[in-house]
């Protein structure tokens, strides 16, 4: 290689430029040479990596102020911080990769290269994902009624799930022991690829295709698991459903799922809640409604009577001249709100039955009260009566 030009000088810019100066220096450089740009063009190449090289030390203040204190004299260790990448084909003879130059295009190109979505995979500064390796998650399907979703429940399901094969410990390999660390990726699970784009050669960093992201290879696989490190096993899970529950939930029991092939960390238990419908009693959230069928004389004279609850009965009385619609609210009997102790109610819609077969007896008692003016309702009484029950329809001007 010739002798290296001053960096400033390649960036055509003075000893005392600002950063910012710099940066567009650069950018300027790095979109006029890019290999994109000039195909097969190895001078534009040259340069293109010179600019990069120049843009890594005088970007960073410490690099920059070395560099002036000693010059190209302190050797490539000395500005060496990408080296341990590796080289890239012809670009790697200073020790400066594909990767370092790329890992600037963030900081140069700013948002208009985030925008562009699909290159979000390149490698920008050595900022590494870790590889994990995580099991299936497992969803089933629960069923809880009232009672369960008033005070909460206990469940235990037997549920067929992937577990680690006690054999091998989970690592897949013969007594646990017969593996050693993937020679492709060392251990890391992910290997660098570049590849070409119209933005010219991209790193990323895609899974190591030697060990499927595990970053250890078997010598000797398990016979038990047949070196997957899991088996399938029907295991007794217990698990509580808090109260408050609703319908279409999911319950994430971390960690409760199946186990990762060769080790690693399991998959979630997802536990989706059905809700059985309850025979007398309708959920309306934290409320439970129940449709009260009032015989005509208890809600002319009064009296009372019983309504379910989600456990046993509650006595309710009955005003005399409770109107169908009436709504009678039993406080706090409701369900409680997940995740707080608070308790909705318990809300009886009044319905009157009208008699649908009548003997003659009945019918001549009934027939003697039609027309009496405490049967029949006057309008300004039925404007009262309207104007509480505000849930059924009615005009506006219907008031007091
Ligand atoms: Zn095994
Ligand atoms: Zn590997």
């Amino acid at each position: 290689m010739a002798d290296k030009r001053d960096f400033y000088e390649v960036l055509g810019v003075s000893k005392s430029a600002t950063p910012d100066e710099i940066k567009k220096a650069y950018r300027k450089m790095a979109i006029k040479y890019h290999p994109d740009k000039n195909p097969g063009d190895k001078a534009a190449e040259e340069k293109f990596k010179e600019a990069a090289e120049a843009y890594d030390v005088l970007s960073d203040p410490d690099k920059r102020a070395r560099y002036d204190q000693f010059g190209h004299s302190m050797g490539p260790q000395g500005f060496g911080g990408g080296a341990g990448a590796g080289g890239f084909g012809g670009f790697g003879a200073g020790g400066f990769s594909m990767e370092d130059i790329f890992s600037h295009f963030g900081d140069i190109f700013g948002d208009a290269f985030d925008g562009a979505g699909s290159y979000g995979s390149y490698s920008r500064g050595g900022a590494q994902r870790k590889a994990v390796n995580k099991g299936a998650d497992l969803r089933i399907k629960v069923k809880v009624n009232l009672k369960d979703i008033m005070y909460g429940v206990d469940k235990k399901l037997k549920l067929p799930r992937w577990v680690a094969c006690e054999s091998c410990k989970g690592t897949g390999a013969k007594d646990g022991t017969a593996f050693h660390t993937c020679n492709t990726c060392h251990g890391t699970g992910y290997v660098n690829r570049v590849q070409q784009t119209m933005l010219g050669a991209m790193q990323s960093r895609v899974v190591c295709p030697e060990c499927n992201g595990e970053g250890k290879t078997i010598e000797v696989a398990c016979s038990v698991c047949g070196g997957e490190g899991i088996v399938k096993k029907s295991e007794v899970v217990s698990f509580h459903i808090p109260a408050g529950v609703q319908d279409g939930m999911t319950l994430t029991m971390r960690g409760q799922g199946n186990a990762a092939r060769r080790g690693g960390v399991n998959g979630d238990l997802l536990i989706v809640i059905e809700e059985e419908k309850d025979p007398n009693l309708i959920r309306d959230d934290n409320d439970l409604i129940y449709n009260l069928m009032l015989d005509f004389p208890t809600a002319a004279l009064g009296g009372s009577v019983e309504v379910p609850l989600v456990e046993g009965k509650a006595r309710l009385n009955i005003p005399a001249g409770t109107q169908p619609g009436k709504i009678l609210r039993l406080r706090g009997k409701g369900l409680p709100q997940y995740n707080s102790g608070n308790h909705g109610d318990l809300l009886v819609n009044v319905m009157v039955y009208v008699p649908e077969n009548l003997t003659d007896e009945e019918r001549s008692a009934i027939e003697s009260l039609k027309g009496q003016p405490n049967v029949t309702p006057s309008q300004s009484t039925v404007h009262r009566i309207f104007s509480r029950l505000r849930h059924i329809f009615h005009r506006e001007s219907q008031g007091e």
